[in-house]
């Protein structure tokens, strides 16, 4: 058996890999057919391919490298962490100060009094957390009964079991006999999409009043918790519309309902402050991280909790953790991440300079034929792909071929852009400059020109 390097041909590592390997979200029947692209290395905002070719990534990964790639200071943190400690929990008694320090500092940079993280490895399994300490916190205040979450229909919280059951992809609960029992759905704030004739105020107001129905149909005293994204990120990049969130928010103050904040794409500068949460002004009880805490460069997730909730909790042993909770090596890669965002100003940079720019941009591709709408906050956008500008229409075609078309086309120029159905989605790194805006937004304008002459 040959050794597997970069240096093999690209069509026999493609080979080994549909034998062997299982990929997530793909069809590995058709991608066998065709052979996956091989990324062999990466710095700052491109990636490299085994032909050579370099890719700008337009999506950070997914959704998460937001320092850019090839930081050497994180390696060397990294191996340094692993040589003194390289593990061990927090289970027993015991504590380290990685997941100390990075703890402090999540306390010291989130907003409110989330002053006490949970560890955990991702964002999914955060989620998961989060549904079993919100029912544990309505438990130990004599109220087990309320163990309803309410979330969203096309929100994405994960893929455990937990994860998906939260989030609201009907393609996702076909498979696995899920959600979970006790996970309600009301329908998302998507106006371009679903808003018909009201203006996006209207719409957003109904929608957020929708949260107040379902409680009074579930009954108040029967819910813990509401979760949502401040802004739908897998969903399509679903921008809510303003009064939104403050209808939200009013209504789970009334009923005294938990708001669980998932910020794992929209936390640590991706919309232009270190939360989505101040972005908007909400106010989470919970709130989920993941992705750009540790950039990517090691998997990370946490639950970033109230003292409100963290007191009750405080009264009883939450039996709930991750052998990898708090992992040594994670949390000290995380805590450089985080001092390298602070250093070099990089939230400053999407405030500043990237999104503003990036928004001129973006914007201007709505004078392109089959783009109905643009929509940015900080450095993730979305784009809506019509037949029919004027009425909003979707494509006849099933959902997402026009989509798909316009992903594949980027892909062959070298732009990795993502799509949702007829929705095209960006995120890439927070280290981009104006110049790579240039190239994305070029390699962005072709692909959809040569979607167009495919679909037209
Ligand atoms: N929550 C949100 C909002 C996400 O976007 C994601 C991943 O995309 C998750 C949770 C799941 O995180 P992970 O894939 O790290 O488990």
């Amino acid at each position: 058996m040959n050794k597997i390097t970069n240096h093999l041909p690209t069509a026999e590592l493609q080979a080994i890999d549909a034998a062997h390997h299982m990929h997530p979200f793909t069809n590995d029947g058709e991608l066998g057919q065709k052979g996956a692209r091989v990324i062999t290395s990466a710095k700052g905002v491109f990636l490299k391919d085994s032909e050579g070719e370099e890719i700008l990534d337009g999506m950070a990964g997914l959704w998460c490298v937001n320092i850019g790639y090839g930081n050497d200071s994180i390696a060397e943190v990294a191996a340094r962490q692993m040589r003194e400690l390289p593990y061990y929990n927090t289970f027993f008694q015991t504590t380290h100060v990685p997941a100390i320090a990075l703890a402090q500092k999540l306390a010291q940079l989130a907003p409110g009094d989330l002053n006490h993280v949970f560890y955990a490895n991702g964002g999914s399994d955060a989620n998961d957390t989060n549904i079993r300490m919100v029912r544990t916190y309505w438990a130990e205040k004599g109220q087990p009964e309320r163990d309803v979450i309410i979330s969203r229909w096309n929100a994405y919280h994960g893929s455990t079991i937990g994860g998906t059951s939260l989030g609201g992809m009907k393609g996702m609960h076909g498979q696995g006999s899920l959600p979970i029992p006790g996970i309600e759905f009301i329908e998302q704030p998507n106006w371009y999409a679903e808003g018909g004739d009201m203006t996006p105020e209207e719409f957003g107001l109904a929608r957020a009043q929708e949260l107040e129905a379902k409680i009074n149909e579930v009954g108040a005293d029967k819910v813990a918790a509401f979760i949502g994204e401040p802004i739908q990120g897998a969903g399509g990049v679903i921008v809510a519309p303003d009064g939104y969130w403050a209808e939200i928010q009013r209504i789970c103050q009334k009923y005294d309902i938990l708001l669980i904040v998932d910020e794992v794409i929209t936390g640590f500068g991706r919309t232009g402050n270190w939360f989505g949460s101040q972005t908007l002004d909400l106010k989470p009880d919970i709130m989920t991280v993941a992705k750009g805490l540790s950039s990517g460069y090691v998997p990370i997730g946490a639950s970033l909790v109230s003292d409100k909730v963290a007191e009750v909790l405080a009264g009883t042993e939450f039996n709930h953790g991750y052998t990898y909770s708090g992992h040594p090596v994670a949390c000290a890669v995380a805590l450089e991440n985080l001092r390298i965002m602070e250093e070099e100003g990089i939230i400053e940079h999407v405030r500043d300079v990237a999104a503003p720019y990036l928004a001129e941009k973006w914007h201007e591709l709505a004078d392109h034929p089959m783009v109905g709408e643009t929509k940015i906050v900080g450095l993730m956008a979305s784009l809506a792909l019509t037949p029919d500008k004027d009425a909003r229409a979707p494509f006849a075609s099933d959902a997402g071929t026009v989509g798909l078309i316009v992903r594949e086309r980027s892909f062959a120029n070298n732009l990795i852009m993502r799509h949702v159905g007829d929705r095209m989605v960006i995120s890439p790194p927070l280290v981009i400059t104006k110049d790579e805006i240039d190239l994305l937004i070029a390699r962005a304008r072709k692909a959809l020109d040569e979607g167009y002459e495919i679909v037209k």
